[in-house]
């Protein structure tokens, strides 16, 4: 099993100014968890450095108007939101992380290794056709699945969405196709607000978004069933050729930011899961990237039990309890397209 991780020093340079959660710390807190792992730049898991994504591949899911708000932004260093600061290289560096997420999906998708986890920096999730905010600029996950399809034309993408924040961007771009599947796991009520479970996509696109909101305090049983009964079946059902992961570690019980309580090992359950999917769906081929996640201890355990899973160690799955009532809400608002 090999394990491609996505990175460069480059990452570190972002900067969103003092006291910000989104911090180049982070990342240094995963590498060093995986290097006491034996984890980092391993035979089978060796680090690849990115090149910036060009600006047509931004352009394919991004309006051709916000790209180039966000390089004025960036030039005379204006916030694109209370949250999302610029200076001079965060276009720049946007660009640079868009080409992380972009490495490891056609790495995974070629074969060249089993999975890909592109540690990126700064995120994307919340970034939408044409707008920012929520420490997004461009939409890293989504610019490397336009990427590959327009590459190698696949059809059927499956993006989890597991951030403790609705991937708002990402659903937005994907709302009205049905060649991706988007479903997300995330606190309600917390930042941005969207992610009900009658949001299922409009047009073409009606039945290939799934949200499963989480009330506070929801833990590791509440996941569990999450991945079992909206997840499992669901890729079973849409067959992806590939499966995207918009990995946030801000459900874990230490995160400043949530009132979610996973564990640290539950990270390693829920990518055996995706990752034995993806085995018996679409020959292994997954894409990891980072989003948030923001207590430095828990970034460096769960990220490196998810790469154990990666690597194919698996892990006992939690107690299960009766189900977050947004699952029955959910089943009831995607009958007529699947059956969960
Ligand atoms: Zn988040």
């Amino acid at each position: 099993m090999k394990t491609l991780l996505v990175y460069t020093p480059r990452y570190l340079e972002h900067d969103t100014g003092w006291g910000h959660p989104e911090r180049a710390e982070r990342l240094n807190a995963i590498i060093d968890g995986l290097e006491r792992a034996g984890l980092w730049d391993s035979p089978s898991t060796p680090v690849r450095q990115p090149k910036p994504a060009k600006v047509g591949d931004v352009r394919a899911v991004h309006s051709a108007e916000y790209v180039e708000l966000v390089r004025r932004l960036s030039a005379s260093e204006i916030p694109i939101d209370g949250d999302t600061p610029t200076r001079k290289q965060t276009y720049e560096l946007a660009l640079l992380s868009a080409g992380g997420a972009i490495e490891g999906a056609r790495a995974a998708w070629r074969g060249e290794v089993q999975n890909s986890f592109a540690l990126v920096r700064p995120p994307g999730h919340h970034a939408l056709r044409s707008a920012g905010g929520g420490f997004c600029y461009f939409n890293n996950i989504a610019i490397a699945i336009r990427k590959i399809q327009q590459e190698f034309g696949l059809k059927r993408t499956l993006i989890l969405d597991f951030d403790a924040h609705h991937g708002n961007g990402t659903q937005d771009i994907f709302f009205e196709d049905p060649e991706v599947f988007y479903i997300s796991f995330h606190q309600s009520p917390l930042y941005p607000g969207t992610g009900r479970v009658d949001e299922i996509g409009v047009g073409e696109g009606e039945g290939f978004t799934a949200n499963v909101p989480m009330l506070p305090e929801s833990g590791d049983a509440e996941y569990r069933t999450a991945i079992e009964d909206v997840f499992v079946p669901l890729a079973e059902q849409f067959k992806p050729e590939f499966i995207a992961v918009s990995a946030g570690f801000d459900a874990h019980q230490r995160d400043p930011l949530t009132s979610l309580l996973l564990s640290s090992e539950m990270y390693g359950w829920m990518m055996g899961v995706v990752c034995d999917v993806a085995g018996r769906l679409c020959k292994h081929r997954v894409l990891v990237v980072l989003e948030g996640g923001y207590d430095l201890q828990a970034l460096g355990e769960s990220a490196t039990y998810m790469v154990k899973a990666m690597q194919g160690e698996r892990f006992d799955a939690p107690k299960k309890r009766k189900a977050p009532p947004s699952i029955e809400r959910l089943k009831h608002a995607l009958r007529e397209y699947w059956e969960l």
